[in-house]
């Protein structure tokens, strides 16, 4: 590697955020924000279960310190855990001490099974609230195939979406709950609600393992890591919440 690329595959390791990674191997990760929830967490956990697929959950530090039973299925059922901040507030628009607390808050929340990956609530972060999770320890994890099942009420289109779209190596988001519920859809248009009921979800998960349990492996991060060449881009996005 010329100086310039080590320089460049520096600059990506601290400043870029996990989309995917190069590799010939039918893996995928499927990704889960914002639980755990009592409700959909167990049905997403079993999906996952009756077709072997291992997943990594975002998730909520002041929902999984009521659920820690939940965390601890992830747990036992090979799955990995990520951080998804303290009680989803977008990043952006908070001062660097609260962030960071909001990091933290979550992690004692999660002892002991914390690991190394944190996504920002909403995908939202900005140069230096991505260096402070790089100085606390943490890969940031985006994703390159959005599922958009906080808006989409339709299983069937979620689905075609999905299969068609999937690659070998990806980072897929879903959300087996919903943090924000029942005000207006974050980033998308201001007259679209998000929408709260998990079933469309639910169903275009099973259609997705249905239909490629049998050509595709569902593996941690982590172990996607392990598994090819990451590729961080540059993800900065304002913040979209006008409060
Ligand atoms: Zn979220």
């Amino acid at each position: 590697m010329n100086p310039q690329s080590l320089l460049s595959a520096a600059v990506r390791k601290v400043l870029g955020s996990l989309t995917h990674v190069v590799t010939t191997d039918a893996v995928l990760s499927l990704t889960f924000d914002d639980g755990p929830d009592a409700e959909n967490t167990p049905k997403v956990l079993a999906l996952l279960e009756k077709y072997e697929a291992r997943g990594t959950f975002f998730v909520v530090g002041k929902s999984a310190a009521g659920h820690l039973d939940l965390v601890r299925r992830m747990v036992a059922g090979g799955h990995a855990i990520g951080i998804h901040s303290w009680d989803h507030r977008a990043f952006p628009g908070l001062p660097s001490r609260e962030r960071r607390r909001q990091i933290r808050e979550c992690e004692r929340a999660l002892q002991p099974y914390v690991g190394h990956l944190f996504r920002p609530p909403y995908g939202e972060q900005t140069v230096m609230s991505r260096l402070e999770a790089f100085m606390m320890g943490y890969e940031v994890v985006g994703w390159n195939l959005n599922s958009g099942d906080w808006f989409e009420p339709q299983s069937s289109v979620m689905g075609k979406y999905l299969l068609e779209m999937v690659s070998p190596g990806g980072i897929v988001l879903f959300h087996d709950t919903l943090y924000d519920k029942g005000v207006p859809a974050h980033g998308v248009d201001p007259e679209h609600t998000a929408w709260p009921d998990r079933q469309a979800m639910l169903d275009a998960l099973e259609t997705v393992l249905d239909r490629l349990s049998g050509s595709y492996r569902f593996v941690t991060v982590p172990e996607l890591l392990q598994a090819g060449r990451p590729r961080r881009s540059f993800w900065f996005k304002p913040s979209l919440t006008t409060a």
